[in-house]
């Protein structure tokens, strides 16, 4: 056969709903040569993760570790090991995502029990309650930043409100970690997954996952063994803790890279890697607003890192965003199940939340739009961004 040649993909700038731009510096981690998975200087390497994980998401749990795999695994870790057949769960479904918990819940045996709410909207807390009296479930799942339609769901009170009810609370932050705040211990979260590959601008390939020592007890309790042999933390935490003992070969070159990832994340200042998320997306969504796009998120609960804006009617979904891949180098989201064709998915994650993103999307989208027959007043995007920097 004739070799095919060797690996030169177009430069790209990731601003979808992930993977985004993995930062140069995570890059260069990743060029280290490799240590041995069971070799002293990599397991120090390991509790350096495991210590700024623990930092990065506020919480004392020991149980914090990243899940060899991208984000769907730690969500299906969770379910998994928290979950036995005839357990009851109540799951929060108002996306996409919200929808992938309670198919995976279900292949667990349980009952599950799907509060739907309109897509682009969050749940309202009193919702929750009057479910919970009802229900008394195990497990309450939700996810904090849901990505399919860029809501922004408050959970600061929801942990409180499950322990009152003796339900454990399970939090999707894959496209919240590093990007807007998640708080174990004070929110009283009892089980959390996330990825590498959007707020923490690393590539796909682990699943940061913490639980609480509530959640262990339910593990430790399990009458069943768990459904999954990989994602069975009752063996996989014996890697993480003192014994060391083999489970699988860890992934040495994503650890380099989430190490490396981490580290960027305490340098900067956890806060101050929120408010930066918060400044540019206050300018990007002052140009999008400006060339007449409107967010499809609830005014008050849009993510500052997923900036889903509906897309104008008459307009060609494929064109534009063709367009903008080919002429531009630029790559955004599509709709997702209910939204599909129907939202443009913008994305300002970790490394790509940046003012030189915000102006290469805005004056890409405009030309974009012109072609295919918007009318757009030249520069207003751009100029509407430069405003908010301004001020
Ligand atoms: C991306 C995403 C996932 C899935 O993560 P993968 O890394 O693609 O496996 C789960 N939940 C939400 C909210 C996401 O945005």
């Amino acid at each position: 056969m004739p070799i095919p040649g060797q690996l030169n993909p177009p430069v790209r700038l990731l601003l979808g709903p992930g993977p985004s731009d993995v930062h140069p510096r995570v890059l260069t981690a990743m060029a280290t040569p490799l240590l041995g998975h069971l070799d002293p200087q990599y397991l120090v390497l390991m509790n350096e993760t495991q210590e700024m994980l623990q930092h990065a998401f506020f919480t004392k749990n020991r149980l914090t570790i990243p899940i060899s795999a991208t984000g769907m695994a730690g969500m299906e870790t969770c379910m998994v090991n928290l979950l036995e057949p005839g357990d009851k769960i109540v799951v929060c479904v108002n996306g996409f995502f919200g929808g992938r918990q309670a198919e995976i819940a279900g292949r667990t045996g349980a009952s599950v029990t799907q509060l739907d709410a309109p897509w682009g909207t969050v749940f309202e807390l009193d919702r929750i309650r009057d479910v919970l009296s009802k229900v008394r479930p195990k497990v309450l799942s939700i996810v904090q930043a849901e990505t399919s339609t860029g809501a922004w769901q408050p959970i600061e009170q929801l942990g409180k409100l499950c322990h009152e009810f003796d339900t454990l609370l399970l939090v999707d932050a894959v496209t919240s970690f590093g990007c807007v705040p998640v708080k174990l211990d004070e929110w009283e979260i009892d089980a959390v997954y996330s990825c590498t590959q959007k707020g923490l601008g690393c590539p796909p390939g682990l699943s940061p996952v913490s639980f609480s020592p509530r959640a262990g007890e339910a593990i430790a309790k399990r009458k069943t063994k768990v459904q999954s042999w990989y994602f069975d933390l009752t063996m996989v935490q014996k890697y993480w803790e003192a014994d060391r003992f083999y489970h699988h070969t860890a992934p040495i070159t994503m650890t380099y890279a989430i190490r490396e990832g981490l580290r960027l994340v305490l340098e900067e200042g956890i806060e101050a890697r929120w408010a930066r998320h918060l400044t540019h997306h206050r300018a990007l969504k002052a140009g999008l607003n400006a060339l007449g796009l409107d967010y499809s998120a609830a005014e008050g609960h849009q993510l500052p890192q997923l900036n889903a804006v509906k897309i104008p009617a008459g307009v060609d979904d494929l064109a534009v965003r063709k367009k903008l891949l080919n002429d531009f180098g630029i790559e955004i989201g599509g709709g997702l199940g209910d939204f599909k064709g129907k939202v443009w998915r913008i994305g300002l994650m970790g490394f790509n939340a940046r003012a030189g993103c915000v102006f290469q999307v805005l004056g890409a989208l405009e030309q974009c739009l012109q072609s295919v027959g918007c009318k757009v007043t030249p520069g207003t995007g751009v100029a509407a961004a430069n405003k908010v920097y301004a001020a």
